[in-house]
């Protein structure tokens, strides 16, 4: 909405009650916002700050014990090179989310193919069949490709971190929508969690996001992204029985 003064004089009580509605709502609405930005704010410099005190402990441990200690030094220098990764990442991940607001390239983007594509990335790189199955011949849709394949990439991802077990990828049409569906046989997500996980940083079992490289910002960034394309991204699952995630996006011709 845009900013615009306005003039108090000769209005009426009622026109005066409504602007205060207003002005009040405006202002929870900036006060919510501006606390979600300050939580924001924290969350990821304590993030942040964790992986540069790792680095930080080893590097002064190898000053002091590192030379006559081989095994010490394949360890910390192992720890060190991950733990720079995980900077990386969420330094990466955290510029995709402030730059999700600024204009991108639009066009017409096949998401079967694009899907089917990223599944071949993910095979090869991890020497792991995901089953992949196109439903409907034409699945266009209208956004940015490189933001479309990351929301993809996510779903992925995520599938492969958190299950051993087949993933099936899906591509189809219900009526007006394309949807993408990425099915795992894992751990599963308790219903009291399934909403939480794409809040920014939520992450289910901290430990074993860590492990596997997890910053708690991958189904955040899918969700701005895939709200900015106006589609949905939602998640079914059972505990001990696996997750289904569903990307939906409007069908454009
Ligand atoms: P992370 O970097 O931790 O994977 P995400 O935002 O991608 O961050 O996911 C948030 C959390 O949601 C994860 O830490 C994990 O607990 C849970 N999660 C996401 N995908 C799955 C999945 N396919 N199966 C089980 N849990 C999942």
């Amino acid at each position: 909405a845009k900013w615009q003064k306005i003039n108090l004089e000769n209005r009426s009580k009622d026109e005066l009650y409504e602007m205060e509605m207003t002005f009040n709502e405006m202002i929870d609405y900036l006060r919510d916002n501006f606390e979600k930005q300050e939580i924001f704010v924290s969350n990821a410099s304590h993030e942040l700050k964790t992986p540069i005190q790792i680095v930080k402990s080893y590097a002064q441990l190898l000053e002091r014990r590192g030379m006559e200690n081989p095994e010490l030094l394949q360890e910390s220098i192992e720890a060190i090179d991950s733990e720079a990764d995980r900077m990386k990442k969420l330094v990466e991940q955290l510029l995709s989310l402030a730059k999700n607001r600024q204009a991108q390239e639009m066009n017409r983007v096949d998401l079967g193919e694009l899907t089917e594509e990223t599944v071949e990335t993910f095979e090869r790189a991890y020497a792991r069949k995901i089953n992949f199955q196109q439903n409907a011949d034409d699945l266009m849709v209208y956004g940015n490709r490189d933001q479309l394949e990351q929301v993809i990439y996510i779903l992925i991802e995520n599938a492969i971190k958190y299950s051993n077990d087949k993933i099936n990828v899906s591509a189809s049409k219900l009526n007006d929508d394309v949807i993408i569906q990425v099915k795992d046989h894992g751990q599963g997500i308790h219903e009291d969690e399934q909403k939480r996980i794409f809040d920014r940083f939520y992450r289910v079992d901290k430990a074993r996001s860590r492990e596997t490289g997890g910053t708690g910002l991958g189904l955040a960034i899918a969700k701005v992204i895939t709200e900015e394309h106006h589609g949905e991204v939602s998640v079914s699952s059972k505990v001990g029985e696996g997750s289904t995630f569903t990307l939906c996006l409007p069908y454009r011709e």
